[in-house]
């Protein structure tokens, strides 16, 4: 995945001192490359029993939004609060200083569905761990979670054990 690696730009101090914000956004201006990432993120999927993907804004969306159409199966934007306009499922989950939120339409999806998650990155596994969560609340099943990045050294993946989790490029 050395070609999606290329992509994917270190940006210091952003979005506060002492981090280094990878950003995908060179990766999806280019359209060969995000074709690649697409394609990548669902094909360990093909062939599996997936009736939804959903994706974590914001960027969740572009990546989860394109998996979905190809395997051809609905999208559910899985927002921060307030933003959804029907009734809504939420999970609150806790970051390095306070908390967050993720709403979901409470008729997204239901106990026949088994959903792929889809984000950007997976760095401490907060969000996607809250992401399942907030998907079970509704009575469905998480397949697995795919993301184009894994910061490794962060382990996320330990706060997704029991969870099958995908991932294309690796720090
Ligand atoms: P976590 O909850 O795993 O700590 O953080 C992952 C979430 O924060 C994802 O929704 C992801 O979009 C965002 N995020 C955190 N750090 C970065 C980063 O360096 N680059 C990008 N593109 N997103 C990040």
């Amino acid at each position: 995945m050395e070609r999606l690696k290329h992509k994917i730009r270190d940006i210091p101090d952003f979005p506060k001192p002492g981090i280094v914000f990878k950003d995908i956004t060179p990766l999806v201006k280019d359209p060969s490359a995000l074709r690649l990432a697409v394609h990548q993120l669902l094909h360990p999927f093909l062939g599996r029993d997936i009736t939804a993907v959903a994706g974590m804004e914001a960027r969740g969306f572009i990546f989860g939004a394109l998996v979905a159409w190809e395997l051809g199966v609905p999208f559910i934007p899985l927002r921060k609060p307030g933003k959804l306009p029907y009734d809504v499922q939420s999970v609150s989950y806790d970051l390095e200083y306070g908390s967050a939120e993720l709403e979901v339409h409470i008729d997204a999806v239901d106990q026949n569905d088994k959903v792929l998650l889809i984000d950007d990155l997976l760095a401490t596994g907060g969000t996607a761990k809250a992401s399942c969560e907030l998907i079970e609340k509704l009575g469905a099943s998480v397949v697995a979670c795919a993301f184009v990045v894994e910061l490794d050294f962060l382990a996320g993946r330990e706060l997704l054990k029991g969870y099958e989790v995908h991932a294309l490029v690796h720090y």
